[in-house]
């Protein structure tokens, strides 16, 4: 297909595709098993930790071929990268990314807080440092042994740094106070995290402090790439599902597929999928050349689960009630696309971050 990929690459998609379709129908621990024999399970980490540190463009391919494929669980193909933790210090290394790269430990992230009286904060004791404050929706926070946590470091009276850090914290350490996980539209499970008067070391802050805000937004970067992949590789699995619906036989005499509202709405879906994948392409490959793209990959994140959830709503509206039926990919997809719409920032949120980058920093391009 005239996709303008490098043949590798062309080759690595159609392989990727055709081992997940054989092996989709395993358990989730024979799937893990069978993608770190591939070699496609640590595709995002880096070399010495047995990865390919693959770039953007094949990272964007491999998430969108998952989701193409049928499988939800993502995670169950490919694993964590070092995300937020990239270029830690040696002590974060040790305890917890190398762990987390081996699959001995598992990280989560905490950054949303909807309680504007409790924000999450430390102050410096002594050499230490003592975080206060509320998270309320980290995603497996209450199976994780660790948390990269985005805070605001509070300046004292004495000339040590201050300002927005990602702090490591150990989730068994004193104060750390893990509320009962609920669940979300998608089936994904999250926790609210309390800190109260948790002592971490300056050990624990992973760069530098100041830098809390460019770093959480390098992790995410990566993050909204993936999501941006997943919603595309969702969309294109939307559209094998219904074109196999046109085809077989309607009780309206011949087939939906003969019928010219449905192709009107049909060719639509396709034309909405295609400007999905050349808008993951093209971040993907700007991302190859500039790595601090976040406009780009921002607007990227929102037009393809935007797009995406279109696809997949008119994919339940074309194949029917039986779309709806609990434990169909459909209804799955439907419910998945819908939280990746907030999930990673909310589309509306991100659509202010964009103008702004551009309006206030002429940053990004069209
Ligand atoms: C499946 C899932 C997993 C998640 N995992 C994590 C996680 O692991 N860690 C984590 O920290 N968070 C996580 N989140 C939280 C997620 O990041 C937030 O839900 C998201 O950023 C939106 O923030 P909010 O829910 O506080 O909504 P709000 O910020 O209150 O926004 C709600 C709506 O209000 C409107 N709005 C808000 N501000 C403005 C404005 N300034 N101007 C115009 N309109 C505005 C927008 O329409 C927006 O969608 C997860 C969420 C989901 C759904």
């Amino acid at each position: 297909m005239p996709e303008c990929l490098p043949k590798d690459l062309e080759e690595f998609r159609s392989d990727l595709l055709d081992f997940l379709v054989e092996k989709r129908g395993l358990s989730s621990i024979e799937l893990r098993k069978a993608c770190l024999a591939r070699g496609i399970y640590k595709i995002p980490q880096p070399i010495k930790y047995g990865g390919s540190d693959a770039g953007p463009l094949k990272l964007a391919i491999s998430y969108e071929t998952v989701a193409l494929a049928g499988i939800s669980k993502i995670s169950d193909v490919i694993g964590p990268g070092p995300g937020i933790l990239s270029g830690a210090n040696a002590v974060i290394e040790a305890n917890y990314l190398s762990p987390m790269l081996r699959g001995e430990k598992i990280g989560s992230f905490a950054f949303t807080e909807a309680d504007p009286s409790n924000p999450t904060v430390a102050t410096w004791t002594g050499d230490n440092l003592k975080i206060t404050g509320k998270k309320s929706y980290v995603s497996s926070g209450h199976n994780s042994d660790f948390m990269s946590v985005v805070l605001n470091v509070k300046q004292g009276d004495n000339s040590l740094p201050s300002g927005p850090a990602v702090v490591v914290v150990d989730a068994a350490v004193p104060g750390v106070l893990i509320g009962d996980p609920f669940v979300s539209l998608d089936g994904s499970a999250h926790s609210e995290v309390t800190f109260k008067d948790v002592l971490v070391s300056p050990n624990d802050v992973v760069g530098t402090i100041g830098e809390g805000i460019p770093r959480a937004i390098g992790g995410i970067l990566k993050e909204r790439l993936e999501q941006a992949a997943i919603a595309t590789g969702m969309a294109l699995y939307a559209m094998t599902l219904v074109k196999e619906h046109l085809s077989i036989p309607h009780r309206s005499g011949g087939t939906l597929g003969d019928l010219e509202g449905v192709r009107l709405r049909y060719g639509e879906m396709r034309i909405n999928t295609f400007a999905t994948r050349a808008t993951l392409y093209r971040a993907a490959r700007i991302l190859e050349a500039a790595p601090d793209s976040i406009n780009e990959v921002t607007s990227a994140k929102v037009f393809c689960t935007e797009m995406a959830s279109s696809v997949i709503d008119s994919a339940v509206q074309l194949e029917g009630g039986k779309a709806l039926i609990e434990g169909q990919p459909l209804e799955a997809m439907y419910r998945k696309i819908r939280s990746m719409r907030l999930a990673g920032g909310a589309t509306d949120i991100l659509r202010l971050s964009v103008s702004k980058g551009d309006l206030e920093f002429d940053a990004g391009i069209l």
